[in-house]
C-alpha cells in the first residue's frame, strides 16, 4: 500500500506551516522543500513578523529557529499560542547538547530538530507532530498511517504493534515508550527525555525508563527472530534502529 499524502491540517486542508527563521537560504531551502512535500507555507525573518504571521495565515504547526534577531525562539512560543492556543511547534536548534533540547522542550516545543538537518527530517517531524495533534485534537476519521521501522508497525488507531506481521502485546506504558522511540528512529533520545514525554515528568527516577526499556526489548524480540531494534546508547539514552551491519 502506497503511503497516503499527511501534509494535512484541521479537516484534511493542506496543513500550513508558518517557518521563522531569519537565515535567507534556510528559509528559502524549507520553503522550497515543504512546499514540494504538500503544505502550505509563510516564512517570517523574525519574532515581530512571525507575531503578525501567526495571526494573519493562521498556521496549523510552526518550525522556529531558536537564535532569531529579535527574541528568543524559545520565548517567541508563548507569543504564537497567546494567538493560536496549542499551536504545535518544531524548533530547529544549533546547538546539540541535551540541556539545550531540554529548555527547548520545557518552552513548549512538541519536537526539535538540530542543524544541520536534513528536509526529509524536517517533513518527516512535522508530519509525525501533525499526526500527533491530530488537527486540534479531533479524531482524525480517515485514520492516520501506522508509524513503521524495519519490520516493526504500531497502529495508533487499532493500539496494536506487530513485528514482521506478528503482533507484540504490550501495556499502555510499554506502547507509549515504543511510540516515542518510533517517532524518534534513527537518533538517541535521553532517559530523561523519554521521562518527560512518557511519564510527563511525573518522576524523575531513570531506573524506570531502563526497565521498561529492557520489557519493552524482550517482548519486541521475541515476536520475531529479526535484528536487534533497541539500542542502547552508553552514557547518553537508546535509539530505535538497526545496527550498522543491518543498514547496508
Ligand atoms: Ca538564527
Amino acid at each position: 500500500m502506497e503511503p497516503r499524502v499527511i501534509a494535512e491540517g484541521v479537516a484534511g486542508e493542506v496543513a500550513r506551516v508558518l517557518i521563522v527563521e531569519d537565515e535567507p537560504n534556510i528559509l528559502e531551502l524549507l520553503t522550497a522543500s515543504l512546499e514540494l512535500s504538500g503544505f502550505d507555507t509563510r516564512g517570517a525573518p523574525d519574532a515581530r513578523g512571525a507575531v503578525v504571521a501567526v495571526g494573519a495565515f493562521a498556521p496549523d504547526i510552526a518550525v522556529v529557529d531558536v537564535t532569531l534577531p529579535d527574541r528568543s525562539g524559545l520565548e517567541l512560543v508563548g507569543d504564537l499560542r497567546g494567538v493560536r492556543p496549542g499551536l504545535p511547534v518544531l524548533f530547529l536548534t544549533a546547538r546539540d547538547t541535551v540541556d539545550d533540547r531540554l529548555a527547548g522542550f520545557r518552552a513548549g516545543a512538541d519536537d526539535y530538530v538540530t542543524k544541520p538537518f536534513s528536509l526529509e527530517e524536517v517533513v518527516f517531524r512535522l508530519r509525525a507532530i501533525l499526526r500527533r495533534s491530530g488537527g486540534d485534537g479531533e479524531e482524525d476519521a480517515g485514520g492516520a498511517e501506522p508509524l513503521r521501522y524495519a519490520d516493526l508497525e504500531l497502529d495508533e488507531d487499532a493500539h496494536a504493534v506487530r513485528r514482521g506481521g506478528r503482533a507484540v502485546r504490550l501495556s499502555p506504558t510499554e506502547f507509549s515508550l515504543l511510540r516515542y522511540l518510533l517517532l524518534n528512529s534513527g537518533r538517541v533520545v535521553s532517559k530523561s527525555q523519554i521521562l518527560e514525554r512518557v511519564w510527563g515528568g511525573q518522576t524523575c527516577d531513570t531506573r524506570v525508563v531502563e526497565t521498561y526499556v529492557s520489557y519493552l526489548r524482550r517482548k519486541v524480540h521475541a515476536a520475531s527472530p529479526g535484528p536487534a531494534l533497541i539500542e542502547t546508547v552508553r552514557g547518553v539514552g537508546y535509539s530505535l534502529r538497526l545496527a550498522e551491519e543491518e543498514r547496508r
